[in-house]
């Protein structure tokens, strides 16, 4: 079992990664009043009795709540269910939420344990591999809302996160691959040699061997928390980076309609924000070649057929909280293992970038 410290201002949270981590969920609900997991309909059937049986010795009662699975749980409608579920259980202060699921479930789970009762305790129990290395890390919670995704959240930090990589064995190939879009991107903005590592063991993470997962995760996570250290709230350049791929990324996601992962939508947005670069002398072609290589080795979609127009993607993309003031800011790179943030991108230069994209 391998494990991370991340530092936050409310103190320290421990990331325990590795095969059977579920197990040791027990250890940290000491002093909760009651423990509700939080869970999707999928993962309830696959992985719900690990946490019930992690739990089945502890004193808080155990409580479960099961959304349905995918992007429309993420709403201020689930999370009033949600919330009228704690009331009509008695769950106090003290009571804590454990999400067992991917993207998703963290997500409302996260939200609804920073607003119930302003803020309960909160464990993240991660089972797709984008929750993994990405979203169960940093604190973000959000819900989607007006056409618009994450509209609506707070920061709120786990208190642990438990990273059993046998959970992903039940995954399926697509939503393996769509997690691996968020791992490139790492490679991409922070470190080159972790790229060519996951080029190098690309065989082994196809193959969910646990012991490159777990590393694969471990390096994962050690780029995120470094980012989301030296800025928690998201106020300077430094997290910024994270959202690379993520401004056309985002509007294609919603103008899919959330048929396409977020992974998937995040590799689209990488290579459209390749090409900004190059457009504007930022980096040669090789490098969005390597990314390119890249999604392939994971059977990541280099185009897409469009479910709306480019006008519909571009009225996503200015809605989304990244804009100011209606222009486009963008996360460009400069060479792999480096980009830059804040960059204004004229609709021109976006719409040309997504029209590469489009079969
Ligand atoms: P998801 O939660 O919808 O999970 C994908 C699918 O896999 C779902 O159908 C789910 O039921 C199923 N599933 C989950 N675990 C499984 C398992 N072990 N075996 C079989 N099926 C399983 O999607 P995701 O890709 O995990 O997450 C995407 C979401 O995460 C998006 O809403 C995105 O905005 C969010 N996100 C948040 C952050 C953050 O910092 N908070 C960062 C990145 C992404």
């Amino acid at each position: 079992m391998r494990s991370k410290t991340i530092a936050t201002s409310s103190g320290p949270y421990v990331v325990h990664i590795g095969e059977g981590a579920l197990t040791c969920l027990g250890d940290v609900v000491t002093g909760a009043s009651s423990v509700v997991i939080v869970t999707d309909d999928v993962v309830a059937p696959l992985h719900g009795s690990k946490v019930i049986d992690a739990l089945a010795d502890v004193k808080p009662t155990v409580h479960e709540w099961t959304v349905p699975s995918g992007e429309a749980s993420k709403s201020l409608w689930q999370a009033e269910s949600f919330y009228d579920f704690l009331a009509s259980k008695s769950c106090d202060r003290s009571t804590m939420i454990v999400a067992l699921g991917g993207g998703v479930v963290g997500d409302l789970a996260g939200f609804v344990a920073g607003t119930w009762m302003r803020g309960v305790r909160f464990v993240n129990c991660p089972t797709t591999l984008l929750a993994m290395v990405d979203a169960s890390i940093g604190g973000k919670t959000g819900l989607n809302h007006a056409g618009r995704k994450n509209a609506v959240g707070v920061f709120h930090q786990p208190e642990a996160v438990f990273v059993d990589v046998t959970t992903l064995t039940t995954l399926d190939d697509r939503a393996f691959n769509a997690g691996m879009a968020e791992s490139i991107k790492h490679g991409v903005i922070a470190n080159e040699a972790f790229l060519s590592w996951q080029m190098d063991h690309a065989q082994e993470i196809r193959g969910r061997e646990s012991h490159v997962l777990e590393e694969l995760v471990t390096g994962n996570i050690e780029i995120k928390a470094a980012h989301v250290e030296q800025d928690e709230r998201d106020q300077t350049e430094v997290r910024a980076k994270l959202n690379f791929g993520h401004t056309i990324g985002h509007a294609i996601e919603v103008v899919s309609g959330y048929a396409l992962p977020h992974g998937e939508c995040v590799g689209l947005g990488m290579l459209a924000a390749c090409r900004i670069a190059i457009v504007r002398g930022l980096v040669d072609e090789d490098v969005r070649d390597r990314l390119v290589e890249a999604l392939n080795a994971f059977s990541l979609p280099c185009e897409f057929t469009s479910r709306g127009n480019i006008s519909m993607i571009m009225s996503a993309l200015h809605g989304d909280k990244k804009s100011v003031g209606g222009v486009a800011r963008f996360v460009l790179p400069t060479k792999i293992g480096e980009v830059t943030v804040g960059h204004d991108v004229d609709d021109v230069e976006i719409e040309s970038a997504i029209a590469e994209l489009i079969e």
